[in-house]
């Protein structure tokens, strides 16, 4: 039998670091952090992190991952990790995954990450091809716009061409049904080691300035030329109608059905083992009760973070403080403790 004495849990200091790490602490494991000069302070204060290994930026990960080989470190991969190395490099790293891979191309483009929430049969905003056929408000997504800055919404074709004169030069875009609704992340844990599907927690964001603009007049909305922007400054927990779970369930276990039909390959050899660990389908909830779903992450979300001791559906489940970042380490723990760790490796 495996033991974790063995092993280290390791992740980059940023997004959910802190989580990731005090719940490997918690199963047992030893934690290393690679983080910035910048954000060391974090860590230390909090003491997660069994050993830091501090760099002056992210592009020099690669250097130090020796050093991480050495102690068998499996890497919990969380948005910034994705963001920093960009989901290519990724596919680069030598150390232990946990997560597909694989997966990761598919959440990052936009068009594969439709093909695959369409096929799951989830309800989608609508695409329009050409600014003509808009008939609804839209919301312009631009690519690679960091944290929603660079969106606006429009109302008609006309609307659409003048507010696109305020983004010369940009060509990459989406246009995309704006849903009048209420935004909520599904944050979902799936393990191939007891095959089942898990509800961790919800939330909503907190976005500036797209959460501060109701605290003002429309007047005044208009005569200081607000334009919304979505810029992420942290994450709120939401408890959901218990009636709405059922459908919660249903849309996780089709998109991991789906996922398993996905595929892509490195020299030959597949990448995609299917999606599992932690993911969460980011949805606008209409007064039908539909879930608009505009977006899949396949790993774990800053929205996770104010559970570090659980949220009231890990309560019910666990009886014992489980954060997402814990559950991850406890399916590595199980793995390992059952010789199956290559289940759980991408
Ligand atoms: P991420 O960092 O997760 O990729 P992002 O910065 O690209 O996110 P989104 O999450 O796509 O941005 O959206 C930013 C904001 O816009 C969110 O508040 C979301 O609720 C809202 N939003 C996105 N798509 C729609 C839509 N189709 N209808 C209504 N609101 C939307």
């Amino acid at each position: 039998m495996g033991q974790i004495s063995d092993y280290a849990i390791a992740t980059l200091g940023s997004h959910t670091a802190l989580q990731i790490l005090k719940g490997a602490k918690d199963e047992g494991f030893k934690t290393i952090c690679v983080c910035q000069k910048d954000q060391a302070r974090v860590y230390e204060s909090y003491g997660v992190a069994d050993e830091l290994i501090v760099i002056d930026s992210y592009d020099q990960y690669f250097g130090v991952e020796h050093r991480l080989l050495d102690q068998k470190a499996i890497m919990i991969p969380h948005g910034s990790f994705v963001s920093y190395l960009g989901w290519e490099r990724v596919q680069d790293i030598e150390v232990m995954h946990y997560g597909s891979k694989g997966i990761l191309e598919w959440e990052s483009d936009r068009v594969k990450e439709r093909e695959w929430l369409k096929a799951a049969g989830l309800k989608l905003p609508r695409i329009f091809k050409t600014p003509e056929e808009i008939d609804c408000p839209v919301i312009i997504k631009f690519h690679g716009a960091k944290g929603g800055k660079g969106y606006f919404i429009a109302n008609t074709t006309e609307e659409f061409y003048e507010r696109i004169k305020d983004y010369p030069g940009e060509e990459g875009y989406v246009i995309q049904e704006y849903i009048v609704g209420v935004p909520i992340y599904s944050h979902f844990f799936y393990s191939p080691i007891n095959d089942e599907l898990e509800i961790m927690s919800f939330d909503k964001r907190y976005e500036s300035n797209a959460d501060s603009i109701g605290r003002i007049a429309s007047k005044d909305q208009l005569d200081a030329n607000i334009r919304t922007s979505y810029t992420i400054t942290g994450n709120i927990p939401i408890v959901i109608r218990e009636s709405l779970l059922p459908k919660v369930f249903e849309m996780g276990d089709n998109v991991i059905r789906e996922s398993r039909k996905l595929t892509n390959f490195k020299d030959g050899k597949p990448l995609t083992k299917g999606l599992y660990g932690s993911f969460c389908l980011e949805a606008i909830v209409d007064p039908e009760l539909n879930f608009n779903v505009f977006e899949i992450s396949a790993r774990i979300v800053a929205g996770t973070n104010p559970y570090t001791n659980g949220s009231p559906y890990t309560w019910l489940r666990y009886n014992e403080p489980m954060s997402t970042g814990r559950r991850i380490a406890r399916d590595i723990k199980q793995a390992i403790e059952s010789d199956r760790l290559e289940e759980v490796l991408g």
